[in-house]
């Protein structure tokens, strides 16, 4: 395997990926001659530590140092590179914790001058792993170090090191990399070893490797290993399996039904084809985040751009447009993230198994729970599979089913309870049948006889309307038409069968009935019909150059079917 992390280790300040900040002061203090005696850098594996550290050591021994930055050419530069400096010295706090080590290793021989180079640089890795003796041993060094000795302390738990040592160290934040910068970086890996490599595979490792450059190039390694000039999805498929975000949107799509069962049968699947569980609960974690976040905001969350790119956005967007309730989606998170303690301790299947019941639980509980305008007796289960089942649209006509019984998603209620007592106690309340729907608007009176006209005269408001509650159904919308009504049946065309699947949907239907009825005064039932394309070539060809087609299937990930 292809060892690229150490291949493309960066050499000077500028070639460093990420960390903006950090390289900019590191470069401007060796250039105006200020380093200081000690660093501290924090921050998780592979986010590029300890190669900040050699740059530094390069940089302040470089003959040619210029703005700060090491020439890499010098004998000094060469050396460090090839890890046979002789005053820079690398220490694995990892494995020599004890006192002893510390003082016969650094403190001894710190006293004496650089051998080869202007400054004399220890390096400790791993350094929360020293022994509270070694601490204190090595306080007096640096309360009054030598002249031209420096220490680089590295860490990914910072609270271990003594608070007396943090103070007399300039500290820096080493954060993970973002996708964008990530994908910038392999792509520039590829081409460098003369490989043409599939988006879709870089878009992948990128977001395994959850900003961790090491890992990304690691599994950069791996797939370039398959050898050849070219490597396609399919040819990496076998390495990187499914994509991780198709599998944890397929996961949550079935929690946010409620459908306990299907999520636990697909994750058995998962675990049969091998998928690697193990990030799953983190990506289900920011995916519930950005979904709460949508749901106040009706904004895309930052860190969800940072963490996924926008294809990455892209995929999950159906999943964003679901419109839970906020207070619904709030007690999931708050779940998973007091769950998430304990996930170590279980094989992550058992994990999952656990976490995705739970989940799927909150939210089915969310769509019947008492506060929402539109009560819903509590569904025994095979009633419960049985809706299910009518939120899958058949193919051509669009189901009809009240509003008012079905146990899809509840509208996002931005200011009402969900009714859940604070002390954590869920109950279940199950209003009876009689007992009458407790609405926002005055309840309607009776059953309203709608003209066409009418409707045609309030569309554009109607679609207006619809995209403040969600901003995806308005592309679908745009392109429907009002066909025909029946009392208050109103009778919508929709082009493309994936339209006709996304209206259907049980709280985007929702959506568009509540607006309806909202405008034309009364309750509004709406069937879905799919319109025989009137061009002679209608396939997908044409769909698809519809920019509105476009835009639609960037933000729901569809594709478009011939019917
Ligand atoms: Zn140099």
């Amino acid at each position: 395997m292809l060892a690229l992390y150490r291949k493309y280790r960066p050499e000077t300040f500028g070639a460093l990926i990420g960390q903006a900040h950090t390289k900019e002061i590191l470069q401007a203090e060796v250039a105006h001659n200020q380093v200081a005696h000690a660093y501290l850098f924090v921050g998780p594996r592979g986010t590029g530590k300890t190669s900040t550290a050699r740059i530094l050591a390069a940089a302040i021994n470089c003959e040619k140092q210029k703005g700060g930055e090491p020439c890499t050419v010098c004998a000094h530069c060469k050396a460090i590179r090839e890890g046979r400096y002789l005053d820079l010295i690398e220490i694995d706090a990892a494995s020599q914790t004890g006192v002893d080590n510390v003082r016969e290793n650094i403190i001894e021989s710190a006293r004496f001058v650089p051998q080869v180079g202007k400054w004399k640089t220890y390096l400790i890795d791993e350094a929360h792993m020293l022994s509270s003796a070694a601490w204190n041993a090595l306080l007096k060094t640096l309360e009054e170090p030598p002249e031209r000795v420096m220490f680089i302390f590295a860490t990914t738990e910072p609270r271990k090191i003594p608070d007396t040592i943090l103070s007399r160290c300039q500290q820096f934040r080493f954060t993970p990399v973002e996708f964008e910068v990530l994908k910038a970086r392999l792509t520039f890996i590829a081409q460098e070893e003369g490989v043409v490599v599939e988006k879709k595979v870089l878009s992948e490792i990128a977001l395994r490797a959850g900003g961790y450059i090491r890992d990304a190039e690691s599994l950069l390694g791996q797939v370039l290993s398959l050898g050849g000039k070219k490597v396609s999805w399919k040819d990496a498929e076998g390495i990187l399996g499914h994509t991780a975000i198709d599998v944890v949107q397929g996961l949550m799509a079935c929690v946010v039904k409620g459908a306990a069962g299907d999520a636990v049968e697909k994750l058995e699947e998962l675990r049969e084809e091998g998928v690697d569980l193990y990030q799953l609960p983190g990506h289900a974690l920011d995916l519930l985040r950005a979904m709460h976040y949508h749901a106040l905001t009706d904004r895309d969350h930052p860190l969800l751009v940072k963490r996924y790119g926008s294809e990455g956005i892209a995929a999950v967007a159906a999943l964003l447009a679901v419109n839970a309730d906020a207070a619904v989606l709030r007690r999931a998170l708050t779940a998973l993230v007091e769950r998430q303690a304990a996930a170590h301790e279980l094989p992550p299947d058992l994990f999952l198994e656990i976490i995705l019941s739970e989940l799927a639980e909150i939210f089915s509980e969310g769509q019947s729970a008492p506060g929402h305008s539109s009560p819903v007796i509590a569904t025994p289960p095979e009633r419960r599979k049985q809706s299910d089942a009518m939120r899958h649209p058949e193919p051509v006509e669009g189901s009809l089913h009240s509003s008012r019984d079905d146990t899809g998603k509840r509208l996002p209620r931005r200011s009402g309870g969900v009714g859940i007592p604070r002390n954590g106690l869920r109950t279940k309340t199950v209003p009876t049948a009689s007992e009458p729907a407790e609405e926002e608007k005055p309840a309607p009176k009776n059953k309203l006889t709608l003209q066409l006209q009418a409707i045609k005269d309030v569309w554009g408001a109607f679609v207006d309307k619809v995209h403040i509650r969600n901003r995806a159904l308005q592309f679908i919308l745009r392109t429907a038409e009002p066909l025909r009504v029946n009392e208050n049946r109103v009778h919508l065309g929709v082009h493309y069968q994936f339209h006709l699947e996304k209206l259907g949907e049980a709280n985007n239907r929702k959506i568009i009935e509540d607006v309806l009825a909202e405008l034309l005064g009364g309750p509004v039932i709406v069937q879905l019909e799919l319109l025989k394309n009137e061009a002679v070539e209608p396939a997908a060809s044409a769909a698809e150059e519809d920019p509105s087609v476009l835009q639609l299937m960037n933000l729901f990930g569809g594709k478009v079917v011939e019917s």
